[in-house]
């Protein structure tokens, strides 16, 4: 067969650049996978000399794909284009999508008895007794084969992904733990086998970036245990309880989030385990840290929303814990009761929250959760896998615009962190400081005016919606002027009334600071993009993987006050500080009026308003 292959069917090949920070990890690896497996073909993967099959998620992972490596892509056989093609336009979408986890903010309440403190898993305030993790094993008749076993886990397995889609995060992590099981599968004929593969792949883990995965490893082994009647259960008593573990295996998560469970303190997980996944999904206050000091059996508070636990809480510790227990699912719900309500201070000044959003979707959910209007859409969706038509962007913008009466368009902003399989752009040495967004007029203006055209046709037919197109990575007075120029030519040759459109900048590079003046009397409105503006200001790129910017530096919250001081057309803030909750009262101080923040943070960030 292979050989047929081979004689008939000429190989194809194309190379995939790994462009999410977090690389080519397990959750998305068995998302390829599990797509691969659907093609006939034999398809590889080609990095540094090494060629593994694409059908098995553990091949791959060996190869650690991190960001920015470039690998190569083949298929043979019958299918082989369409295979290449569909796999292209998938990896593409998994760099997309794949979320840098959000970073959690402490806040800060103060306790009469000692703390301990941890890195903070999933916030929420739990008083409890402590329990140390116990299990017990539970054995049953068992009628299956090993060969069985495994079959019926990894079914169950699948059809959890497919119940649970909605919550994807949750879903890839079922996915994932099917494809790890099939690929261990093929090599092991026994469960005593299969114990040995995975013990082995445990060792061969440690100290690794993917060390995280060694609690799915012991999931899979225990599910495929369970399948042959040896189930291990945990032993949890019906009072509440804080329990303390060196880690839990993910199944387990689904174990105690219905029980007398609390909260959960972990010795050795990671943030981006699966397991710390799940604990956020179920919202299960939980700390990562040593539990040696910390008594059993006895009360504690784990205030996860400050990162600590007290030990021996006093009367007024506990009596504090409780209000702020009681503070916070009031505030929460309360919150979300008055997302369409407007955001005033304390003083009554109206500070406008809109959205940002990458696509329909998401501007479906920024009207549910109480968005006055899209103040960032970033146009980048369209553009992932293939060039869109005209038709595809007009009728995708006129849909966005039709949902809101207020919205701010980006224009396509690629180059740095985010390429397009189609756009060649010369290596670079530095591709943030390259060709990215508006530049993109000196090398690629066709895509830029055929968007401006589709955003001017799809503006015809949603006349009540006040437009606003915005230009990324803008850094001197000329690339605004003529991108401006560019526009009001397109407009004219197809004969569209433009004269209701605004048109502003994002400010992300700090030479705008110094050109406030010339921009004041050219542009319709700024808006301040803070994840880029601080990478520039500090030259950080937001992507590196050990250096980190301080968000809360005086040295933004600075810039931004310029800007704001010198800017005469109205400012809005669309970077993630919009909605950091320590940086809102600032921003708020300082005169920002309107803030553009991701769909699910806008309750949040109108409740911290109205206390400001
Ligand atoms: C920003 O830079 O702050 C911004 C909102 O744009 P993006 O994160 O898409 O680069
Ligand atoms: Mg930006």
């Amino acid at each position: 067969m292979q050989l047929f292959k081979s004689l008939f069917y000429k190989p194809l090949s194309i190379d995939l650049n790994v462009t999410s920070s977090n690389g080519f990890h397990l959750r998305p690896v068995a998302q390829f996978v599990h797509t691969a497996k659907t093609f006939s073909s034999d398809i590889h993967i080609m990095f540094k000399n090494k060629k593994v099959n694409a059908k098995t998620v553990n091949t791959i992972l060996s190869l650690s794909l991190d960001t920015h490596h470039t690998f190569t892509l083949t298929a043979q056989g019958k299918d082989a284009e369409k295979s290449i093609n569909s796999l292209k336009v998938l990896f593409e979408k998994l760099m997309q999508n794949d979320v840098e986890l959000e970073k959690i903010h402490k806040n800060t309440n103060r306790y009469e008895g000692t703390t301990l403190e941890g890195d903070i898993i999933c916030k929420g305030i739990a008083i409890a007794s402590t329990l140390n993790y116990q299990t017990e094993l539970i054995q049953r008749d068992n009628r299956l084969t090993f060969k069985e076993a495994v079959t019926q886990t990894s079914n169950m397995l699948l059809e959890k992904y497919e119940t649970e889609k909605t919550n994807t995060q949750n879903a890839e992590i079922y996915l994932a733990q099917k494809e790890l099981l099939d690929s261990l599968n093929e090599k092991s004929e026994t469960i005593e086998a299969l114990e040995l593969l995975t013990q082995k792949e445990i060792h061969a883990l440690k100290d690794t970036n993917l060390s995280a995965k060694v609690s799915d490893y012991k999931d899979i082994l225990q599910q495929v245990k369970t399948a042959l009647g040896l189930e291990i259960k945990l032993h949890l008593s019906k009072e509440n309880v804080i329990l303390l573990a060196n880690d839990l295996l993910p199944s387990e998560i689904t174990q105690i989030s219905n029980s007398s469970v609390q909260g959960v303190l972990l010795k050795n997980t990671s943030m981006n385990s699966h397991t710390a996944i799940l604990l956020r999904s179920a919202g299960i206050p939980s700390l990562i840290m040593d539990t040696k000091q910390i008594p059993l059996n006895q009360t504690i508070i784990l205030d996860a929303s400050s990162g600590v636990v007290v030990l021996s809480p006093d009367k007024e510790d506990i009596q504090k814990a409780i209000t702020l227990q009681e503070t916070e699912s009031i505030e929460k719900n309360n919150a979300y009761d008055k997302r369409y309500e407007p955001a005033l201070t304390t003083q009554g000044n109206k500070i406008s929250i809109y959205a940002n959003v990458s696509d329909v979707e998401s501007t479906s959910l920024a009207k549910e959760e109480g968005a006055q209007g899209i103040g960032l859409l970033r146009s980048e969706f369209l553009f992932k896998s293939v060039k869109p038509t005209l038709k595809t962007q007009t009728n995708a913008y006129q849909e966005i615009f039709d949902a809101f009466d207020d919205v701010t368009i980006r224009t396509l902003d690629v180059g740095g962190d985010k390429a397009l399989p189609y756009i060649d752009i010369p290596p670079e040495n530095n591709p943030f400081l390259g060709i990215r967004g508006i530049r993109l007029f000196q090398t690629h203006p066709i895509i830029l005016e055929e968007q401006l055209h589709a955003i001017f046709l799809a503006s015809q037919t949603s006349l009540d919606t006040k437009i606003k197109i915005m230009f990324p990575m803008v850094s001197s007075v000329g690339e605004f002027t003529q991108a401006k120029e560019i526009a009001h030519a397109i407009a004219d040759k197809h004969q569209i009334n433009i004269t209701n459109i605004d048109f502003g900048i994002m400010i992300e590079v700090p030479s705008v600071l110094f050109l406030m003046d010339k921009f004041n009397e050219i542009v319709d409105f700024y808006s301040i993009g803070t994840n880029d503006l601080s990478q520039y200001l500090f030259a950080i790129e937001r992507t590196h993987p050990s250096l980190k910017i301080d968000i809360l530096s005086p040295v933004i919250f600075s810039a931004i006050e310029m800007i704001v001081n010198k800017a005469t057309k109205p400012v809005s803030i669309c970077g993630e500080l919009a909605s950091n909750p320590d940086a809102i009262p600032k921003l708020i101080h300082i005169g920002v009026k309107t803030l553009s923040v991701n769909a699910k943070s806008i309750a949040q960030t109108k409740e911290i308003i109205r206390h400001v």
